[in-house]
């Protein structure tokens, strides 16, 4: 290695690296030191906020967070602030009533930016810390080898007497700074476990463990790009659980959670490459079925929609029977509706109708379920 090593460049030269010349050494270790504590405490602040009020985990609570401790939404603070002063909890029902999702989709959007450019730092970082590493190291061996042979020479002069002391001096910077640097890759390292965390909560239900609504809308409008270019079908599936309201009131929020968590299972149990199952919201799920003719979607959830209505569900904390567990659901080909939005709504119209038709059972959507979709959108 020389002074002329590239890896050294961005800190300004070998003498700026050691500390020697005007420019600071090691400025990107000093930086992400000075702001990892700031961004823990917002992590942790997010989650202690979520925890208190027991939101599940998604970007739209994230967002809620987000904006509460920022304060960078004066009338959702507000509204917050006064539902806690009357000391009554924020539930994903009322944040829905009173903070309806689109007003924060820019935040959400804002958070997932912030995300992904924390993730960005991180990984530059990671690359000139490698750099750094290799360049200290390379540059303490061929120290330590220059310091062996001065030690040799036997009549030393003055000049190379000091020579010596610089370079031990040098030394000693070098292995300080590797030091310094395995504290920060350390921490590094912490921080980039925790976003990963952070990201997987941002997609994914913490009930479930199914991708969430948000993940989902990611994957819906990728599967139907992909699935338009490839000219292959894709079909939707929106399941609402029956009758879920009763199983809360008559066993409590725990059990109806559990229940969930079952019809979850058994929803994820057709999942593969080509078919993804999210929870939508509530005991809402969807089904996307990539390449599969309507025919055979449908019949695919028809099986497992009997499966869970021929077992006989206990709740485990009473041994009290739930009773039969059943899901209605609508189901669309993507493809004959004008855009994938119609298309949903067209799919959550026939669930409306599986409902209306007595639940526990499978409609398609068709041409009246578009025509419902464009009045309800009128
Ligand atoms: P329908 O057959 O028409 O769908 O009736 P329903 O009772 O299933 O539907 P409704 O929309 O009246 O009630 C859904 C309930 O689900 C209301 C809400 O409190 C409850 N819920 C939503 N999310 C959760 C959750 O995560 N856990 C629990 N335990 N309950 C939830
Ligand atoms: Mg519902
Ligand atoms: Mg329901």
């Amino acid at each position: 290695m020389t002074a002329h090593d590239p890896s050294l460049g961005r800190h300004g030269g070998l003498l700026g690296w050691l500390g020697f010349g005007q420019t600071r050494a090691l400025p990107i270790p000093d930086v992400a030191e000075r702001h990892e504590p700031v961004r823990m405490r917002q992590l942790d602040e997010i989650g202690a906020f979520l925890g208190y009020h027991r939101l599940e985990i998604n970007a739209s609570t994230l967002s809620v967070a987000w904006c509460y401790l920022t304060g960078s939404d004066s009338k959702l603070v507000r509204l917050i602030d006064r539902r806690m002063q009357d000391r009554l909890p924020v539930t994903l029902d009322w944040l829905e009533e009173n903070a309806p999702q689109t007003q924060h989709g820019n935040e959400a959007a804002q958070l997932a930016a912030l995300m992904q450019r924390l993730e960005r730092s991180i990984d530059e970082f990671g690359k000139t810390s490698l750099d750094a590493h290799r360049a200290t190291s390379e540059y303490n061996t061929a120290l330590e080898v220059h310091l062996g042979e001065l030690d040799q020479v036997t009549r030393a002069g003055s000049v190379i007497s000091e020579l010596a002391t610089i370079a031990k001096v040098m030394l000693r910077r070098t292995q300080d700074i590797e030091k310094q640097m395995q504290r920060s890759e350390a921490q590094t390292r912490a921080l980039r476990r925790r976003l990963k965390e952070a990201r997987r909560n941002a997609e994914h239900d913490h009930l479930t463990g199914l991708p969430n609504r948000r993940a989902f809308e990611a994957r819906y409008e990728e599967e139907h790009r992909q699935a338009f270019a490839a000219s292959e079908q894709l079909c939707l599936a929106f399941c609402d659980i029956d009758n879920f309201k009763r199983v809360n009131d008559s066993h409590g929020h725990d059990a109806g959670d559990r229940v969930i968590r079952i019809v979850a299972e058994s929803l994820a149990r057709i999942s593969d490459e080509r078919c993804h199952v999210a929870r939508h919201g509530g005991e809402e799920f969807v089904v996307l079925f990539r390449d599969t003719s309507l025919e055979v979607a449908l019949a695919r959830l028809e099986t497992l929609r009997q499966q869970l209505a021929h077992r006989r569900l206990v709740n485990r904390a009473t041994e009290a029977p739930f009773g039969q567990v059943t899901f209605s659901a609508g189901i669309a080909d993507v493809f004959a509706y004008p855009d994938r939005r119609t298309a949903l709504k067209a799919a959550d119209a026939a669930l409306y109708r599986a409902k209306h038709e007595g639940r526990n059972r499978i409609v398609r959507a068709g041409p009246e379920d578009a025509a419902a979709t464009a009045l309800h959108t009128a």
